[in-house]
């Protein structure tokens, strides 16, 4: 299965250097997106700032905003068939951000608030056979809650934590949850790390979708999986680069050279040479643009500046 998940909280600023967030760390979302790889599927994890480290086998893409986020899960759902919103999206943002900071001796912050779009809702036109889980992260009226929460964005399953106990929810590496989905009885899971959480609800899903996994018994992502299989298509894609001959010479005259020797040779300047930028670089970056720069040559043959 091609799965979406959403993690971590999403920031509204209303200056350049503060904003409005939640407690949210990612950890929820970010177990589902680890467990899902280990189980085979291919997962885009779209995750707002965290600290943690990205699981392995996992595509992230990170945002900063729900405006963000929205666009990232547009994105990405035509090539899914679950979107699981673990994210905490903030509800609200400031209207305006000042373009200076605030000054503290100034007046009081008086921004205006609006709500930032429900991304759930949003992309409901979009579900189709897709099956959408959600999160509700309650301090009271738990099911409740959750269950308005089901029908109003149409979800196939909830998930309702109850975010006031000191071992569920917010930041701790436990959770206690209730799954809910339409027209059956509430399963209360019993206290569990959120990786073991992360399973059950990836059991369900599988269950839901009819698929058959069988129960992996390591913990690292499982090779042969869809992901790995569209590396490696793009391993043997890269080599035709090996073909495209450009229009320099090599340093000896033989030759021309083909666009993977250009490439590989502009990365390595990159690394020899950035001591000499203005600017700090991102190296590992450069180097990754300078490696792909060219890949559109396979399809277009080498276009040169008098062309
Ligand atoms: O914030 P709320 O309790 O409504 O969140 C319930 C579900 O809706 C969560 O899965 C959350 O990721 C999602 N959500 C959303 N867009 C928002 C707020 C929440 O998709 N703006």
């Amino acid at each position: 299965m091609n799965l979406l998940v959403t993690a971590g909280p999403t920031r509204e600023y209303w200056d350049p250097v503060r904003f409005l967030s939640n407690r949210s760390s990612g950890k929820m979302g970010y177990a589902v997106a680890a467990e899902a790889a280990r189980r085979g599927h291919a997962v885009t994890l779209v995750s707002g700032p965290t600290a943690l480290l990205t699981p392995g086998g996992v595509t992230l893409v990170r945002v900063t905003t729900a405006a963000e986020m929205l666009t990232a899960v547009r994105a990405a759902l035509p090539e899914c068939e679950v979107l699981v919103m673990a994210a905490a999206v903030s509800d609200w943002r400031p209207v305006q951000c000042a373009a200076e900071k605030r000054k503290k001796c100034g007046a009081q912050p008086d921004f205006e608030l609006e709500p930032t779009p429900d991304i759930l809702k949003t992309v409901k036109d979009l579900k189709g056979a897709r099956t959408f889980v959600g999160f509700a992260a309650e301090t009271d009226h738990l099911l409740e809650e959750a269950a308005r929460k089901l029908a109003d964005k149409g979800l196939d399953l909830i998930v309702a934590n109850d975010v006031t106990q000191p071992d569920a929810g917010f930041d701790v590496d436990t959770n206690r949850v209730i799954l809910l989905a339409p027209d059956a009885p509430p399963v209360a899971l019993p206290l569990g790390s959120k990786r073991a959480v992360a399973r059950e609800l990836l059991r369900w899903i599988e269950r839901a979708r009819g698929e058959s996994i069988e129960e992996p018994t390591t913990e690292l992502p499982r090779a042969g999986g869809a992901r790995l299989a569209r590396q490696m298509a793009f391993v043997a894609e890269v080599d035709k680069l090996k073909q495209i001959v450009r229009r320099t010479w090599l340093t000896d005259g033989s030759r021309y050279e083909n666009d993977a020797e250009h490439s590989w040779h502009l990365a390595l300047m990159a690394v020899l040479l950035s001591e000499h930028a203005p600017v700090a670089l991102d190296v590992g970056r450069v180097i990754r643009m300078a490696l792909v720069h060219d890949l559109v040559e396979i399809d277009a043959g080498d276009t040169y500046c008098y062309d």
